[in-house]
Parts: C-alpha cells; sequence; structure tokens
C-alpha cells in the first residue's frame, strides 16, 4: 500500500512538473519576449523604420484585381495569408532580436485571421463587383496594413518593452523610473 501511494505521488508529480513546464511554455508565447530600449523615442524609431518596410511587404499582395477576385472564395489566397504571415513575423523579430520565433508565429497567425474576419465580414454586406467598383487593390493594401499595424500596436507590442533607468539603471516597464521620478 505504502508503494502503491509512493508511486502514484511520483507520477502525481511528475504530471504536476509537466503542466507547469506547459504553462511557462504557452505564458512565453503569449506575453512574448521583453526588450530592452534606450527610451520610448528609441523604441518608436525602431518600429516605425520596421513598420516601412512591412507596408511595402503587405502591399506587394494586393497588386492588381486578381488579388482582389479570390477574396470572394478564401478572403486571403494561399500565398496571401503566407506572405503576410511570413512579413509580420520578419518584422517582430526584427523588433525583438529574434528573442521568441514562437510568439512572432502566434501574433502573426492572430493578425492574418483578424484580416481574413474583416474581409469576411465586408462580404457579407457588398458584393465583390461592389467592393472592386469602390476600392483599388492599392486601396485594400492600405487598408489591410493598417488593420495590421493597429492591431500590433493595440495588442501585442504593448507588453515588449523595458527600459533601463538612466540614473538608478533599474529596469522598467515604462520609460520613467518610479523611484526617480519621485525624488
Ligand atoms: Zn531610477
Amino acid at each position: 500500500m505504502e508503494r502503491l501511494t509512493l508511486c502514484s505521488k511520483v507520477l502525481y508529480d511528475r504530471d504536476i512538473l509537466q503542466k507547469q513546464k506547459k504553462i511557462i511554455e504557452l505564458k512565453e508565447i503569449v506575453d512574448g519576449p521583453k526588450i530592452l530600449f534606450d527610451n520610448i523615442d528609441d523604441y518608436q524609431n525602431q518600429k516605425n523604420k520596421i513598420f516601412l518596410d512591412l507596408e511595402k511587404e503587405i502591399k506587394n499582395y494586393f497588386n492588381d484585381f486578381n488579388d482582389i477576385y479570390g477574396m470572394d472564395f478564401w478572403a486571403l489566397s494561399f500565398d496571401q495569408q503566407t506572405g503576410i504571415a511570413k512579413a509580420i513575423i520578419f518584422s517582430l523579430l526584427k523588433l525583438t532580436k529574434n528573442k521568441n520565433l514562437k510568439w512572432a508565429e502566434y501574433v502573426a497567425w492572430n493578425i492574418v485571421t483578424g484580416v481574413e474576419g474583416f474581409i469576411n465580414g465586408i462580404l457579407k454586406v457588398k458584393s465583390i463587383e461592389t467592393i472592386i467598383r469602390c476600392f483599388t487593390p492599392q486601396d485594400f493594401g492600405v487598408i489591410i496594413f493598417e488593420s495590421i499595424q493597429y492591431q500590433l500596436d493595440q495588442s501585442y507590442l504593448d507588453n515588449i518593452t523595458i527600459f533601463k533607468c538612466k540614473i538608478c539603471e533599474k529596469i522598467n516597464d515604462l520609460d520613467e523610473c518610479s523611484d526617480c521620478e519621485s525624488n
């Protein structure tokens, strides 16, 4: 009986340890990396540069009406989906110094799904023919890039920045050190 208790305790501990490991892994994917920037301007400058490249890359997938017609069937084509996801992953890895590929993939595919949901929403109220009369392919490039940028800014990039206080060298989530600010 004692052995059985010991054996089940070992199994139970192992199970708990595996679960803890899994939780930590998932938390890293959802929270993303923490990246040290000199200050908020440094972060904004680096981010803006990366967003400029991302904008060019995204717009490449909306060059002509062939890129728009397919939306009626599959929102985004396979090439658009994978191309946009890859471009977002590349940008995120550049901004975060290759810290966490799984997070970048998680974010990119969430955003691609969001974009597809948005396109499906438009197609519920207007036919593809109406959409083509109202919007150029280039308009779609702009709309979709803006939607990606907004999602990145509002939902994912807010949490990745950390800063070092110039006075006490403490690492802070905010650009201003709470200890040195109050003195
Ligand atoms: Zn300080």
